[in-house]
């Protein structure tokens, strides 16, 4: 599963350094301006230290002018000694103050013009307030207005030297140095403005951005987890509320998709049934609760029998549509709370859960029954049988593995035995089951590396037991089982296919022995008439280009068509399949003989013969075994060759094994036998030695 990954945590990332760079440019103008201030304070703060110097000395001055104005006054009121003295300090002081001014050192002119102005006019004053003094309060009011009139104008003098001091010198880094405040005050508003601007923008993208897409981060990973029932809401607008709408419907979609996928994964698409894993799912629970005491679990395993057969026939919508129909009727055949599932092509099972072997056996009998009745495909009825396969848990078994399997095992026995029937699961079933796989596989390499051969067994003239023809016989020695009788290995090779190439090896060899013995056995009328007979299965005949080998086998001996013949058991014929009777029609226009194989066994049918081209009908051992005896079957061999005589047809009976037999059939009047009592199958070198023996040349093989 993808997993949705959001970048919100880069966006944050971006978004703080974006904010970051916006701020920048405000704190680099920010740290210029403070620099530039810095040189202009630097430069104001000198000039000011400077112009406070002075202005200090000439305000300390005008303090001490200031003290000594009201002490003449005093002084020459009082007249008090103690009053001149502190006159005469306060004097001194401003003496030191005047002198300090004359030193400041002023350089303007006028500057320095005032300053010499005051030092005059305190000098003036000075004079004047030691007069009063000195005087006592005799000349008091002269002496008061000489000390005041300079006091004042050096006063007025020392005001002015201040004024234009700071003027002059100042006022312009003054006015720089507050217009340069100024403007850093609007830096700084600016600054705190885009500062807060910026937090805002961050705080809002924060809100309407990246703390949406944390939330879709956090839904669609909750969805990856498989959690689709969360709906998502984003606050901040109804763009986030459409992408809200869209991301939730979007989860509804991937909800009902996942349960659609989960239902597909567990059900099979053509019938909507469980499939196999659903089935294992609910035998491993129901085995479950039968721990529990719930009573025992029983599974059936169903195969239809000749399903290909339907799908090849009538094509593979009218097998979908039949296996539709089955399943239909499965369902209708057991209980609800039962599980029919369909595990491939043509193989269904049934779980019954708290019932007891009887009540499984008793549902594979109703599945017959239902299943009996005709199905309608493409306007035709068609009767359909399955084989079924029972099995049951022992109590406090746990796997429904073993279950499952037991079942399958079962229902290939029924199939083995007798197909459209059940059978309930025994253990010996599994270790047959295992050696036929064996076997099937043994037969494959036996195949592949040629280690296949042919008998064969002498049919003979009842008349005067001359050899007329010979049967051929595959035969397969195991490596380590031996010989492996074809009654074993035969229907392997049907089930599997392998029929095909064993039958042509088989008919190439014949054939070609056939040529050898001709060859070695001379030109007489006898051995000339000499034919071969080769087992055909109905898989074999059912080959398209089937006619076309047996003629170019035939051209490639040099053998005329007429001495082969192609034995068809009549289970095939019986069949009635309209391909089959092609075929035959076909091989008999190539002009090789046709003979019913195994005639008379349970097939009341009889009546087909008279439609097939046959040339032979060998009858089978089962009546010849009756033959002399008083049984009733005894008689059928009798219909047989009246029927054979009737139809103008040779006929052969199989298996004679005793010399009255023989008789008895000759007397019936039988033409040919073949059996243990003539000659068993033999191998191609001794059956050319009792061949000599009859023939009057032969030369060596
Ligand atoms: P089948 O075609 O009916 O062949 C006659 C069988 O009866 C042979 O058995 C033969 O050995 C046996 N038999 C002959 N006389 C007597 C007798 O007096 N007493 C007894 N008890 N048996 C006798 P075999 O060779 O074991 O073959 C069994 C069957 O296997 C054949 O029955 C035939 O259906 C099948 N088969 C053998 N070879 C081939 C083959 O190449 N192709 C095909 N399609 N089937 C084959
Ligand atoms: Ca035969
Ligand atoms: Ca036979």
């Amino acid at each position: 599963m993808t997993s949705f990954s959001l970048p919100h945590k880069g966006l944050d990332r971006r978004l703080i350094l974006g904010l970051g760079l916006m701020l920048v440019p405000l704190v680099v103008t920010c740290l210029l301006s403070v620099l530039l201030l810095r040189s202009a304070g630097a430069t104001y703060t000198k000039a000011g230290d400077e112009s406070a110097k002075d202005v200090a000395v000439a305000l300390r001055f005008r303090d001490a002018v200031q003290a000594t104005q009201d002490y003449p006054a005093a002084v020459a009121g009082t007249g008090s000694p103690a009053a001149a003295a502190r006159f005469r300090r306060t004097a001194s002081t401003a003496d030191a103050a005047m002198r300090s001014l004359a030193l400041a050192g002023f350089d303007q002119e006028r500057e320095q013009a005032l300053a010499a102005k005051a030092a005059r006019d305190w000098r003036t004053a000075r004079a004047a307030g030691l007069t009063i003094v000195s005087a006592g309060r005799r000349d008091s009011l002269a002496a008061l207005n000489a000390f005041y009139v300079p006091a004042a104008a050096s006063q007025v003098a020392i005001g002015r030297l201040v004024a234009s001091s700071l003027a002059e010198r100042d006022v312009d880094q003054g006015v720089i140095a507050r217009q340069r405040s100024r403007e850093l005050s609007v830096l700084i508003a600016i600054m705190l403005v885009g500062c807060l601007l910026a937090v805002s923008v961050a705080r809002g993208i924060r809100r309407s951005i990246a703390r949406p897409l944390g939330q879709l981060k956090t839904a669609a990973r909750r969805m990856g987890a498989g959690d689709f029932q969360d709906r998502v809401t984003l606050e901040g607008g109804p763009e986030l509320s459409q992408v809200a709408d869209a991301f939730n419907t979007m989860a509804g979609e991937l909800r009902d998709n996942q349960a659609q996928l989960v239902h597909q994964a567990f059900h099979d698409s053509l019938t909507a049934l469980p499939n196999r894993s659903l089935l294992y799912d609910r035998a491993e629970h129901a085995l479950a609760r039968e721990r529990r005491g719930h009573g025992r679990v029983s599974a059936l395993f169903l195969d239809i029998d000749d399903f290909k057969g339907i799908n090849d026939t009538l094509g593979h919508a009218a097998g979908d549509s039949l296996l539709v129909e089955v399943s239909r009727r499965l369902r209708a055949a057991v209980r609800a709370e039962d599980t029919v599932a369909r595990l491939s092509g043509d193989e269904f099972a049934v779980l019954i859960e708290g019932c007891e072997e009887g009540v499984a056996v008793q549902t594979a009998e109703r599945i017959h029954d239902i299943l009996d009745a005709p199905f309608r495909l493409q306007g035709r009825d068609v009767s359909v049988r399955a084989s079924i396969g029972v099995a049951t848990s022992s109590p406090g078994s746990t796997d429904a593995d073993e279950l499952l399997r037991h079942a399958d095992v079962a229902m290939y026995a029924a199939k083995e035995e007798d197909k459209g029937s059940h059978r309930v699961f025994e253990p010996h079933m599994q270790a047959e089951l295992m050696q036929r796989m064996e076997l099937e596989s043994s037969l494959r390499g036996a195949l592949a590396n040629d280690e296949l051969y042919v008998h064969y067994q002498p049919i003979v003239n009842l008349d005067g037991r001359s050899v007329t023809g010979i049967e051929a016989l595959a035969r397969w020695t195991h490596p380590q089982r031996g010989l492996v009788p074809p009654d074993e290995f035969i229907p392997i090779a049907e089930r599997t296919g392998l029929i095909v190439p064993l039958g042509r090896r088989v008919l190439e060899r014949a054939v070609g022995d056939l040529a050898a013995l001709r060859e070695a056995l001379g030109d007489d009328p006898q051995t000339q008439a000499l034919r071969v007979s080769v087992n055909v299965s109905a898989v074999e005949l059912a080959e398209d280009d089937y006619v076309g080998f047996v003629e170019s086998t035939l051209k490639a001996a040099g053998v005329p068509p007429e001495l082969l013949v192609l034995e068809i058991t009549e289970r095939v014929l019986v069949e009635d399949d309209e391909s089959t009777l092609v075929r035959l029609w076909q091989l008999k226009a190539v002009g090789v003989q046709i003979a019913v194989d195994d005639f008379g066994m349970g097939y009341s049918a009889l009546a087909y013969v008279e439609r097939l081209p046959l040339d032979i009908i060998k009858i089978d051992k089962a009546f010849v075994d009756s033959v002399g005896s008083s049984e009733d079957e005894a008689d059928l061999a009798q219909v047989i060759v009246s029927l054979g005589e009737r139809l103008g047809l040779e006929t052969i009976a199989e298996g004679v094994e005793q010399a009255d037999q023989g008789e008895e059939l000759r007397r019936m009047g039988c033409r040919f036998g073949q059996g243990f009592y003539y000659a068993r199958p033999e191998s191609l070198a001794s059956t050319l030695e009792l061949l000599a023996s009859q023939a009057p040349t032969v030369s060596a093989l």
